[in-house]
């Protein structure tokens, strides 16, 4: 619905706090969804998912959302489907080319992106759409990534312990931390010495 979008492009900091709330709980929930399998949970999460943000955003489940970087304002919008700023051809008022009766989608982003913490992701180039994606949650997409890079993390961060440890024992035993042993008098070089 157009007047529900427009009033999140007004409302954009409090649903970027919302959507950082709604993506820590699904990264949360990946053990879950993991034991049920994510082939089983997307069908219904991608439901909940186009029903509420069809109604805030116009969504249309390209499966790569970026709301958080265009200011709330969704690209696939754009008559054009610009993902990486505005055309050439928006009116006076900032109203779209093809479809003069709405505002153009990048300048309801750039009004967005001045309301949020971090307005300045629009400025990130984004890759194209692949459109192999459409229909799929982007919420169990991100939910399944985040959760991956936070295990990866947690990995390394385990074995460079594990690593830090061991190297502690081996400093301890090794033969280079065991007292000298006294130089042999003909080994010590007499013109040297003061
Ligand atoms: S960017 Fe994609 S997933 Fe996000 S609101 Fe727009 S169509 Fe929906």
């Amino acid at each position: 619905m157009y007047r529900l979008r427009l009033w999140s492009v007004r409302h954009a900091r409090g649903l970027e706090r919302l959507y950082k709330w709604v993506e820590g709980t699904m990264v949360a929930l990946d053990p879950l969804f993991a034991r049920i399998g994510y082939a089983r949970v997307e069908r219904p999460v991608a439901v909940l998912e186009s029903g509420v943000k069809g109604l805030l955003f116009d969504c249309e489940m390209c499966g790569q959302c970026v709301l958080s970087s265009t200011g709330m304002s969704c690209p696939m919008n754009c008559p054009k489907q610009l993902r990486n700023g505005p055309c050439g051809g928006v009116r006076p008022g900032g109203f779209c080319e093809v479809k003069p009766w709405m505002r153009c989608v990048w300048v309801d982003a750039w009004d967005g992106a001045q309301r949020m913490r971090n307005g300045a992701w629009i400025s990130e180039v984004l890759p194209p759409v692949d459109r192999s994606l459409k229909g799929s949650s982007s919420w169990l997409r991100v939910a399944r990534e985040k959760a991956a890079e936070r295990r990866h993390s947690e990995t390394k961060s385990r074995a460079r312990r594990i690593v830090a440890k061991a190297f502690a024992g081996a400093r301890r035993n090794e033969p280079a931390s065991a007292p000298l042993a006294e130089e042999p008098p003909s080994a010590v070089n007499r013109e040297a010495q003061p």
